[in-house]
């Protein structure tokens, strides 16, 4: 009698499949990565253990094909965090599991392994080949002063050289290149008197669970603190785990922990690496000593986790928005606690979710109020009323003449807008006819440069006509601004500024530090861009900060928009007179009383915090309440709404679940697929837990079934 294994695939039922251990018994440790056949095809799966018997008849059990032994087993701290988001977002085990892997990783085809670094050896910094292989020696020389990379020695012709010194073990292939350990690090000044409290708090909690928010104004010294209590970590031999929301600031982030800790080993996995790299930083992450990434990085491999740092804990997109629709920043809370290590968040602006929890003693909360550097002061924040200011092309005359001042006196400015492209849409003043997108409920967005019109839900573009297709008046006008027009705009206004604009339709994560580069350089006087402005950089010349119609958030039936928007111009102003040289935002809005802008003025995100909280609180929304969202798609809308409609029938009882009533989303079609949604909602997560647990089963027997229905436990985006 062959031992049985249970093994997860990625299969849209959610079980496990017993199989027959075959010969391969021995090697099926828990975590094993196998090959199986599945119906008539294979597919990779993971082994979670054995089991004494199984279901299966006799004659219907299979057997493993084989080990794929070239990659590492899943560790056991893994495979129970994945356990945990199954069952926290119902979501099926193999599939999960199979997500966390990288993308070579995922097959079965054999793993050869890219070792992309040729440094020295031991017997290399000793021993060399005779003077006359002249290029071999100069090669070695160069190793012993850096490790050299594959592709460069390739451009160089230098492949057969490096084989060489690899065949006589003077040199030999790594993943990670070590860091030269003589580099001095950059030393630190002195803790501020902040840093230093929290500092006191931390240090001493090093050794257990905890959940620490660190809220601090944008430059009072949060890096410099994660910097302080990442060293500690590392002192004792740990790792850290540093989740950050954009790719972009990876490579700024990556520098300065470098300079700061020579001699470590950094990995970094997110989703802007070409998959051979980040499936060898996955394999390299158990050795590194920090691993810095975006979302996915949380169920890296990390067997001396010391710390998970979760920076800019409100973005949103540490929230993944299709499949396992996990929230990253939850999911390190929940891995800190099953590793016992502690948990920092961080952020100027922490969500509600965050603060309120703070606020009730659940997290600690350290508080950063000042600017680290003395000087630097909080930017003054002033409003233009565009019920009494004229604008021309979205730009008023106060705005223009700060710009012009700016200008003057050789200081930068930043001007934000959060919609690319050249207008919002085109429009036709004779029928009134908007660009729609013929697949979805949204505008098709004019874009200038490509001469196109472009879905930003969908991906759809085609040229821009040049009559109305209704009316045939050829007559068409730009609709509203975005980034490129705004770019028009100014350029016209202040034909001596150097204007550069940043958004996703410009930038690539490389692209993002040269742009650094030069703002510091001060090649640039005026950057226009969308939120990804709003983000990490720190510019010491940038004194002003403009935002242009931010009004969009302000009455939108989403309940987040206002605490996202607040977060949001915070950042912003955040840029703005970083250094010695004092800051002014100035803001165009249609409705200067919001109590938004009055918080915002004081910078005082406490006060808006609890305004905001309070609101929750009386209509029971979250944090005071926790959600789950089941999300439908179908060819027609009374399909998607029929679904949810039985979904909501098949309810099981539960006095301290409310059950909602389906409605179309918000953004009703998108890719000829039209959107549904149910929320159920309870003050109390075990009670929703529960209740989706009985309910769950019943949702996956429902006939007709539509295209497409997922849960979204926790949502964030409506
Ligand atoms: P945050 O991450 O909160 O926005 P940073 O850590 O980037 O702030 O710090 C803002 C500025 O203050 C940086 O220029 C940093 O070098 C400086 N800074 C931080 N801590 C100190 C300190 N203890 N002494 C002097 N300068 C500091
Ligand atoms: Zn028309
Ligand atoms: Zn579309």
């Amino acid at each position: 009698m062959t031992a049985i294994v249970q093994v997860a695939l990625d299969a849209p039922l959610d079980r496990l499949f017993d199989y027959s251990a075959g010969e391969a018994a021995a090697d099926l440790a828990p975590g094993s990565m196998v090959e199986v056949p599945f119906g008539r095809t294979r597919q990779v799966g993971v082994v979670l253990g054995r089991v004494g018997e199984t279901a299966v008849e006799g004659a219907k059990l299979r057997t493993i094909i084989r080990v794929l032994d070239d990659r590492p087993a899943l560790t056991p701290d893994i495979l129970r965090l994945a356990r945990f988001c199954a069952d926290y977002y119902h979501y099926p085990l193999g599939a999960i599991l199979l997500a966390t892997l990288p993308p070579r990783l995922k097959n079965a085809a054999p793993y050869v392994a890219d070792a992309p670094w040729l440094v020295v050896t031991a017997r290399g910094r000793v021993e060399a080949p005779a003077p006359r292989a002249r290029a071999r020696l100069a090669l070695l020389e160069a190793l012993r002063q850096a490790p050299q990379a594959r592709e460069h020695l390739r451009a160089n012709k230098q492949g057969r050289h490096a084989a060489a010194l690899v065949a006589a073990g003077w040199a030999e292939w790594t993943r990670l290149p070590p860091e030269a350990a003589s580099t001095p690090g950059s030393l630190p000044a002195p803790a501020t008197a902040e840093q230093q409290v929290a500092l006191d708090t931390l240090l001493p909690a090093l050794g257990e669970f905890g959940v620490h928010l660190v809220h601090g104004v944008t430059g009072s010294g949060k890096t410099e603190l994660y910097l302080r209590v990442i060293d500690a970590v590392l002192a004792a031999g740990r790792q850290a785990l540093v989740l950050i929301p954009e790719i972009a600031l990876t490579p700024q982030l990556e520098g300065h922990f470098r300079a700061r800790f020579p001699g470590r080993r950094f990995a970094t996995l997110h989703s802007g690496l070409a998959e051979a790299a980040r499936t060898e930083n996955w394999l390299a992450a158990p050795g590194c000593d920090v691993l810095l990434g975006t979302r996915l990085a949380v169920f890296a491999p990390l067997p001396r986790l010391g710390l998970i740092l979760v920076d800019e804990e409100h973005d949103t997109s540490f929230k993944q928005q299709d499949g396992l629709r996990y929230s990253a920043r939850d999911v390190a809370i929940a891995r800190g606690k099953q590793a016992g290590v502690p948990v920092l968040l961080g952020s100027a602006t922490p969500s509600l979710e965050s603060y309120a929890r703070a606020r009730s003693g659940r997290y600690r909360l350290l508080e950063l109020r000042q600017r680290a550097i003395a000087a630097a002061r909080l930017p003054e924040i002033g409003l233009v009323d565009l019920r009494h200011v004229p604008q021309e092309n979205g730009l008023t005359a106060p705005a223009l003449a700060a710009l012009r001042a700016t200008l003057a006196r050789s200081e930068q400015s930043l001007v934000f807008l959060n919609r690319r492209g050249y207008a919002p849409a085109l429009y036709c003043p004779s029928c009134a006819w908007v660009s729609p997108c013929p697949h979805c409920s949204a505008r098709l967005v004019l874009h200038r440069g490509a001469q196109r019109l472009k879905c930003h839900h969908c991906g759809f573009e085609t040229r821009i006509p040049s009559e109305c297709p209704d009316c045939g008046n050829p007559d068409l006008k730009p609709l509203g601004q975005g980034t490129q027009r705004v770019e028009e705009t100014l350029a016209a206004n202040l034909p001596a500024a150097r204007i550069r604009r940043i958004d996703r339709d410009t930038m690539r994560p490389r692209a993002w530090a040269e742009l650094g580069t030069a703002v510091h350089g001060g090649e640039v006087d005026v950057l226009v861009g969308t939120q990804m402005l709003a983000k990490g950089h720190d510019f010491p010349n940038m004194t002003l900060a403009l935002i242009l119609d931010a009004d969009g958030a302000l009455y939108s039936p989403d309940f987040r928009a206002t605490e996202r928007l607040f977060a949001q111009l915070m950042q912003v102003a955040g840029r703005a007179g970083r250094a010695e040289k004092p800051g002014r935002v100035l803001i165009q809005t249609a409705f200067p009383d919001h109590p938004l802008f009055r918080h915002l003025q004081r910078h005082d995100y406490a006060g808006y915090a609890r305004e905001l909280l309070a609101e929750r609180k009386q209509l029971e929304l979250p944090p005071y309440a926790r959600q789950i969202l089941v999300r439908a798609e179908a060819t027609t809308m009374d399909a998607a709404l029929a679904f949810l409609r039985r979904a909501a029938a098949l309810a099981p009882e539960a006095p301290a679940v409310s059950v909602f009533a389906a409605t179309p989303a918000p953004m009703a079609r998108v890719a000829n697929l039209e959107r549904a949604q149910l929320l159920i909602q309870s003050p109390s997560r075990a009670a929703l837990q529960a209740f989706v647990r009985d309910w769950r089963p019943r949702l996956e027997s429902i006939r007709p079934r539509p295209a497409r229905w997922s849960l979204d436990v926790d949502p964030l985006l409506f």
